[in-house]
């Protein structure tokens, strides 16, 4: 199946469905996680599964929905369970972390309307995620005011 998608870590698992505005496209990691994070065990297995809406760039000006199939593995050594982790989604925000770079980078030059118009998304996720940015901004300024009074 040819993929529109171009994530390093996600492969598309059936056709993606579309109409007029959307596109739905459903994803799963391309491979399991290798080791434990806690132990660094390397037999896993498959614990549990959950699907997870992510928002990512519009393609041919569609908005773009990934249907993601999360999965949750458990390790045959320590026992602990964890959800597998995927480099390009960010998790805070429910996008991918080139839909966040691109508001991100657009918010700079346009207003918030504008932003909003061209991924795809609504007014108010635009400005929650320039909210956190500036969140983190501000933390990062923080500590480098804490560590130079040390
Ligand atoms: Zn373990």
């Amino acid at each position: 199946m040819s993929d529109l998608l171009f994530l390093p870590d996600l492969k598309t698992i059936e056709e993606p469905q579309e109409n007029e505005t959307d596109m739905m496209f459903k994803v799963e990691a391309i491979k399991p996680p290798e080791r434990c994070p806690e132990c660094g065990f390397d037999k896993l297995y498959k614990h549990s599964s959950r699907k997870q809406l992510i928002m990512d760039l519009p393609i041919r000006l569609k908005r773009v929905g990934l249907q993601v199939n999360r999965r949750r593995y458990k390790c045959r050594e320590c026992g602990s369970t964890f959800w597998e982790r995927l480099l390009s989604i960010d998790e805070k925000r429910t996008m991918t972390k080139r839909l966040v770079e691109s508001i991100e980078e657009q918010s700079m030059s346009k207003i918030f309307v504008e932003v909003a118009e061209s991924v795809g998304v609504d007014e108010k996720t635009v400005r929650n995620v320039l909210k956190i940015m500036w969140h983190s901004k501000k933390e990062n300024t923080d500590l480098r005011l804490l560590n130079g009074l040390e």
